[in-house]
């Protein structure tokens, strides 16, 4: 069978590293994005600069395809059903929409009895005085947010009467949990029962962006196969195809919640590029684009820094190791807060 012609939309570091992980196994890429001189322009084969909407464009790029992912969640749903009507497209765009909207993500979770933080759905000004009991806490854009982006932090009453939102949008508000840790859990799903997990990698965050993750993860056994479980439970219920993660939260209890789920490949596993025989990239493009699943194993354990903003300028200088690998993502400008690049060192 000939290779498939991968499209994927979306074109950050995500959309850079799947073609170049497709580049390894002979498939050629197609990446679609709504920015100019996206990162993924100097990896993939083919780049299509287009709106997320624009009928016309995805047209375009959806010929010169054979199967579509995408590297966010934050894709119109009209547009993944347009393309496949003709294509496939995975993760499913019914998952998607589940995903991509906190509200439906955490119902879906406690409807198949995983634990998730306490939270309230909230349309108006008058719901936020119905919240005692979940402050402090904090208010979150139902979609469209990352990075901590449409968020916003609350300790007390006070703060919700100065607070300015929007809302034309929905948002959740959610209860603070006395965090002691965050792991969380990657998976490819190829098929029914058919998935390579890997083991739960340890997160830290510094102003709600990951800083740095490492395995292993410093937790109990218990917390350990729990969150494998639940992380096969949602792939196996959602019938997922593709690279997954699970992002948990772990309180001062030992207490484990689901946080959130990404439909995709995710930053706390950017070291299985050098940690493991396949990474969570070379696994993605096997599931969407049919191939078979190779054992995956790890090789050693590791750690990985994100750069944030300046921290790459000292970086693009720094004599590497042989066991340290610097990843620099070439974006056009250096912006506070903005993943520039990151840096992996594995442990032999
Ligand atoms: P994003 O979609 O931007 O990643 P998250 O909901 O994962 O948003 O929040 C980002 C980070 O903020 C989390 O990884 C965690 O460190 C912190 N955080 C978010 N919600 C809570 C909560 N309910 N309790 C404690 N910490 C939280
Ligand atoms: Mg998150």
């Amino acid at each position: 069978m000939k290779n498939p012609i991968l499209g994927i939309i979306g074109g950050g570091q995500l959309g850079s590293m799947l073609s170049s992980a497709a580049e390894k196994l002979n498939i050629k890429t197609v990446v679609y994005s709504d920015s100019k001189n996206a990162p993924a322009k100097h990896f993939c084969d083919e780049f299509i600069f287009g709106e997320y909407d624009n009928k016309g464009k995805i047209k375009e790029f959806e010929k010169k395809i054979d199967v579509v992912t995408y590297e966010f969640e934050n894709i119109p749903f009209d547009t993944l059903k347009e393309i496949e009507i003709s294509k496939k497209v995975y993760p499913k765009p019914e998952i998607n929409k589940i995903i991509q909207n906190r509200f439906f993500e955490k119902n879906f979770l406690n409807n198949n009895k995983i634990l998730t933080t306490k939270f309230k759905l909230i349309k108006s000004k008058e719901d936020l005085t119905k919240i005692n009991n979940l402050i402090p806490g904090i208010l979150k854009t139902c979609t469209l947010g990352y990075d901590g982006k449409g968020q916003f932090k609350i300790e007390n009453k006070e703060q919700i009467e100065k607070l300015k939102v929007d809302f034309s949008k929905d948002y959740i508000f959610e209860k603070f949990i006395d965090l002691d840790k965050e792991i969380s859990v990657i998976l490819t799903r190829f098929g029914e029962n058919k998935y390579e997990v890997y083991e739960p990698f340890e997160n830290k965050h510094e102003d709600q962006i990951l800083k740095v993750s490492k395995i292993p993860a410093e937790i109990n056994n218990e917390i350990y196969n729990k969150s494998k479980e639940w992380c096969i439970k949602i792939s196996e219920t959602l019938n997922y195809i593709g690279t997954i993660c699970v992002e948990f939260f772990i309180d001062k209890h030992n207490n484990l919640y689901v946080n959130e789920i990404a439909p995709r490949v995710h930053n706390s596993g950017h070291m299985t590029i050098n940690t493991h025989n396949i990474s969570q990239f070379e696994n993605h493009v096997r599931a969407v684009c049919g191939l078979d699943n190779i054992k995956t194993e790890k090789l050693f354990n590791g750690q990985m820094i994100n750069l944030i903003g300046n921290d790459i300028i000292e970086y693009r200088n720094k004599k590497i190791k042989s066991n340290e690998f610097f990843f620099d993502y070439l974006k056009n400008e250096i912006k506070p807060k903005r993943k520039m690049g990151h840096f992996t060192k594995i442990i032999k």
